[in-house]
């Protein structure tokens, strides 16, 4: 991991002098607060289930959409935990206190509960109390869960279109979601859409908070929350358009985008419910971590941002340049994907599920001969690339299940040793989920698409409508049900069933269901 710089310390300290300057630092602790309107506008949120612990998470805002209208104080939050959806059987109960310096967010690591079961959940501030959530807990370390529910999404521009797809994905029975990054974008408003930005595109700390705010004010989007845990990571659009670690899109220097990464990765973990381990130190911040569902699953949330090395060949489709074939070249950073092939190494699990954000499987995107690789995926990192795929085809770790976000298709791929060799083994099964907004209404099939899938042969399904993907798992087969919605731009869309596709344990390769 690349450690962090004197300079980028410096340039947070006067940050945080701002808030201390406030009294942040020495808040006094406000015990019964009084607010002027409801503080609990963003909603709830859990995540990151254990087979004893979650983490429950709120955030005090009454003026959410500037800066969230609170006192430079630290304010008492108390929260329960019930084994009934009435809150009659409380379980744990306690008081957080809700800081300033993190905008007022609160992160409850309950832990000392029962695994593989759910629970129900409330926060309460002075006379205001949340709605009641409904999380789980893990399944127990040594069992073999007989079933696995999880949704994945990605990509919500807000835009767009209407969050749809979220109030079909509240009706279904999960245990989890996990969201593969474009939680929010960072832009300003642009003409034609559905629904406006709040202001140009987001720099400061304020400015993501009042993001992050917009987004939740969504109902559907809180509905999602309010009923099953999350399990989240991030793309480039929590930061900037296509960054790459201290890279940026827009014509900033390093030292000021590392600034505007602090301010992101800060609001990114106050708004999501995450826990302390996370918690950004400057404009670095550790997301990469393993969640394990019994011997069922395990999961490796990959972090493709933070540490990659800049695109090669510019940020468009080309021909692979001799930057894409560095061998320093890295989409995972040397850390990252020691820990990766550790875990799937030692990985007791029967399916082995990369979360994670750019298509890994190789894609050629120039229709004959030539070959085009897009950039900003795994294919611009040919030596990484080759490393895990290498990986995956020797040490076979069990049933690889990589989700995918991104690129706002759905997609069903193959992952091959060797993709030009027609023979070669299928090493394991990428689903890409597309967006749930991201690029408005779609359609099932593109020309482009039409004229570049015959090149992927390892390409099984492709789709170019929005929706998410809901995952069926047991110990014998892994299910991806992809849920379309026809339309974003006009709210009410039905739900459909575009492609189901079944991987079955210790046969790579998916089938249509
Ligand atoms: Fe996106
Ligand atoms: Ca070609």
């Amino acid at each position: 991991m690349r450690s962090i710089s004197r300079r980028e310390i410096l340039q947070y300290a006067s940050a945080l002098m701002a808030w201390s300057a406030a009294g942040a630092c020495r808040a006094r602790i406000v015990t019964t607060p009084k607010f002027a309107a409801n503080p609990f506008t963003l909603g709830i949120a859990s995540g990151d289930p254990l087979p004893d612990g979650i983490v429950l998470w709120t955030r005090l805002a009454p003026e959410p959409l500037a800066g969230g209208g609170m006192p430079a104080e630290a304010v008492d939050v108390k929260w329960e935990l019930a084994a009934d959806d009435r809150m009659k059987q409380v379980v744990r109960r306690g008081t957080a206190q809700a800081r300033p310096e993190l905008g007022h967010a609160v992160h409850v690591d309950v832990r000392g509960l029962e695994p593989g079961r759910p629970y129900f959940y409330r926060f309460n501030a002075g006379a205001h109390a949340t709605a009641i959530g409904r999380t789980k807990t893990a399944p127990a370390a040594n069992v073999m869960a007989d079933k696995l529910r999880l949704a994945f999404a990605s990509c919500q521009h807000w835009e767009q279109g209407y969050f749809t797809a979220y109030d079909h994905m509240v009706r279904e029975d999960l245990d989890l979601v996990v969201h593969l990054g474009d939680y929010i974008y960072e832009g300003g408003p642009r003409p034609n859409t559905v629904r406006a930005h709040n202001g140009p595109e987001i720099m400061t700390l304020d400015d993501y908070r009042n993001r992050y705010a917009l987004y939740r004010g969504d109902a559907m989007l809180r509905a999602a929350h309010e009923a099953f845990p999350f399990i989240v990571t991030w793309d480039d659009h929590e930061v900037d358009n296509d960054y790459a670690d201290d890279h940026p899109e827009d014509d900033q220097t390093r030292d000021a985008f590392l600034t505007r990464r602090a301010h992101a990765y800060q609001a990114y973990f106050e708004h999501m419910p995450l826990r302390a381990a996370a918690r950004p130190k400057a404009s670095s911040m550790q997301l990469y971590r393993r969640l394990a569902f019994g011997q069922l699953a395990d999961f490796l949330v990959l972090d493709t941002r933070q540490y990659r090395t800049d695109q090669p060949c510019g940020k468009n489709r080309a021909p692979l340049c001799e930057g894409a074939l560095d061998p320093k070249g890295t989409i995972l950073g040397a850390a990252q994907e020691r820990w990766m092939t550790d875990a799937l190494d030692t990985s007791p699990s029967r399916w082995n599920v990369i979360a994670q954000q750019v298509l890994m499987a190789e894609v050629d995107f120039a229709p004959g001969p030539d070959r085009q690789y897009s950039m900003d995926k795994w294919d611009a990192y040919q030596a990484c690339s080759r490393r895990v795929h290498k990986f995956l085809a020797e040490r076979k770790p069990s049933n690889p299940i990589v989700l995918t976000g991104d690129i706002h298709t759905s997609w069903v791929n193959d992952l091959k040793a060797d993709y030009r060799d027609a023979k070669s083994e299928i090493i394991g099964t990428e689903f890409v989920g597309t967006s749930i907004t991201s690029g408005g209404d779609g359609q099932p099939m593109t020309p482009a698409a039409e004229a570049f899938l015959p090149e992927n042969p390892h390409v099984r399904f492709y789709n170019a409508q929005r929706g998410y993907v809901s995952c069926t798992v047991t110990p014998t087969r892994w299910q991806s049900d992809y849920r379309i919605v026809p339309f974003v731009r006009k709210p009410g869309a039905p739900i459909e069933t575009a492609g189901s596709f079944v991987v079955e344990h210790g046969k790579p390769g998916a089938q249509r269901a």
